[in-house]
């Protein structure tokens, strides 16, 4: 990957994207269009079909005919594996130029969407790949004239409803179980974020994936994303976004079929550091990192450092040292540090939080303001706050941008409490020395996923799932299959 491919790619038009439905292109039903405004410049980069709710219809009605007619379900699971990573070859040898893409399409800084992006999805669909002709059933221990078997069924149809900051990364988590396990899936990306993932979906097909085993439906999420939800054709309904939608999107179960519906929410992550941390500049230096790469759109984000009140300063003078090092700027250098937000919205509500933190006795000690808006684009320089008391509306809402707010505490003990006071539960962090500490804070911080002595490193062989309301059932794993599947016991008399 070197700047002068990277400049001829972000040159190239990108022309207007349509649904996906039964392998062809298809335009809207009522050949409406969204404008996909790039967050690099406020430009207007190109344009989406703007589903409507029957072209959702006709997307499930195509993946459900696919699933009944056994096109890909009947295969033998030697035949889809050579699919499955024949696509995560291609997707592979398009990187760059699916990097590029989903980078002028939501602002994420190039050096990191290469590698969470193309790179994470290629290894997930691979790994999914590998795994299908290893789910094995099982034989029940029932009385000997008896024999009880349990199979493993696929689902049938599963609707996948995608995020903006890490489309092909968190779609893959969806994609790569439920097709390893022989599943119809209908693709609903973001508004803000679907270039990309649409680039993969046609992606699969070239790798022989049959035509309706994936489609993708563009446009809006309360028009095709409702329908998804609400249709009595879809089975099990796989999510990550903002808590708002999933709780709509249980009550479009609730209303329609009772399909399962899995939730991946966000998060107010703590990032804990003791006194007896082991190296207080390297946690300072990841805890930057942790909260403001990718501009802070991370579901995992550290957006709270609880600090032990002894190191408080000199922790957060580190901190914020750490983080002005970071350079904001054009998404598509590879020099830049911290990309574009998402989109204008994304960014009015990051500062609307800085705000409201000032006028509930929070401190800025770095950032508080948009940057380079000469460009057009969407720019905010990270942001440290302090003061915030464990109630404060930043200590309490998921920002979901550049915004770290920093809170001091005396005891382990008090430091548990402030973790555990949201109604989130994602992902943690402590630093010690200590390793019994260690560990009572792996046991006692109610998260989904908890780091000790370093922050967000994972790769696809953990779960990564919340708890709370950060949501239910993880992606990744050999555990994720689960959500594709269905016991089916046979009971037969011998
Ligand atoms: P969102 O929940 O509105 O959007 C996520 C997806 O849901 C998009 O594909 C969207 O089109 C779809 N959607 C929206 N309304 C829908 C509806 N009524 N029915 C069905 N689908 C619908 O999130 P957002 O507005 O893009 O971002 C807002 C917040 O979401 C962020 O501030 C952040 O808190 C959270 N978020 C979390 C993650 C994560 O990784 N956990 C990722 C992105 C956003």
């Amino acid at each position: 990957m070197d700047q002068t491919h990277i400049d001829a790619l972000r040159a190239q038009p990108v022309p207007p994207f349509l649904h996906l439905i039964d392998g062809k292109p298809v335009p809207a039903s009522d050949s409406g269009t969204l404008d996909v405004l790039s967050p690099i410049d406020g430009q207007l980069l190109t344009t989406t079909a703007n589903g409507t709710a029957a072209d959702m219809d006709s997307a499930i009605a195509s993946a459900r005919a696919a699933f009944e007619d056994g096109r890909w379900a009947g295969q033998p699971p030697a035949a889809r594996k050579k699919v499955l990573l024949k696509w995560a070859d291609l997707i592979e040898a398009n990187a760059l130029e699916l990097a590029v893409l989903g980078v002028r399409d939501n602002g994420t800084e190039i050096g990191m969407a290469i590698k969470a992006e193309p790179g994470s999805a290629a290894g997930t669909i691979r790994y999914y790949a590998e795994a299908l002709d290893k789910v094995y059933g099982e034989i029940a221990p029932t009385a000997p004239d008896i024999l009880g078997m349990i199979h493993k069924e696929p689902v049938g149809v599963v609707g996948a409803i995608i995020p903006w900051n890490f489309p092909l990364m968190i779609g893959a988590w969806k994609l790569g179980p439920a097709l390893a396990m022989g599943n119809s899936v209908v693709l609903k990306p973001a508004e803000t974020a679907s270039l990309s993932l649409m680039r993969m979906a046609q992606l699969a097909l070239e790798a022989g994936l049959p035509p309706g085993v994936l489609n993708a439906v563009t446009g809006e999420g309360k028009v095709v994303g409702e329908a998804m939800g609400l249709s009595m054709d879809v089975d099990v309904l796989v999510f990550t976004g903002s808590g708002g939608t999933g709780r709509r999107l249980m009550e479009y179960s609730a209303r329609s079929n009772m399909k399962r519906v899995y939730l991946e929410l966000g998060g107010k992550s703590p990032n804990i550091v003791f006194a007896d941390a082991p190296d207080l500049a390297e946690a300072a230096k990841v805890a930057a990192g942790g909260i403001f790469r990718n501009s802070g759109q991370v579901c995992v984000a550290g957006s709270r450092l609880l600090v032990e009140a002894s190191i408080h300063d000199e922790f957060v003078a580190e901190v914020a040292k750490a983080t002005e090092a970071m350079r904001v700027g054009d998404p598509l250098r590879l020099d830049t540090a911290i990309g574009a937000v998402n989109s204008e919205t994304q960014l009015r509500q990051n500062l609307g939080f800085v705000d409201m933190a000032l006028s509930e006795g929070g401190r800025v000690v770095t950032g508080g303001s948009r940057v380079l808006e000469e460009t057009g684009g969407y720019y905010m320089a990270p942001t440290i706050v302090t003061g915030v008391t464990p109630d404060a509306s930043l200590a309490q809402k998921e920002v979901f941008g550049p915004v770290l707010g920093v809170t001091p505490f005396q005891t382990e003990e008090e430091a548990v409490r402030i973790a555990n006071s949201t109604v989130y539960g994602l992902a943690g962090a402590a630093w010690t020395s200590n390793l019994s500490r260690a560990h009572r804070m792996v046991r006692k911080v109610r998260t989904g996923v908890m780091h000790i002595n370093t922050y967000g490193g994972a790769d696809g062989t953990v779960p990564l799932g919340g708890v709370g309301q950060s949501g239910n059932g993880a992606d990744k794993s050999l555990h994720a299959i689960e959500k594709y599947i269905n016991l089916k016991t046979a009971w037969i008399k011998l």
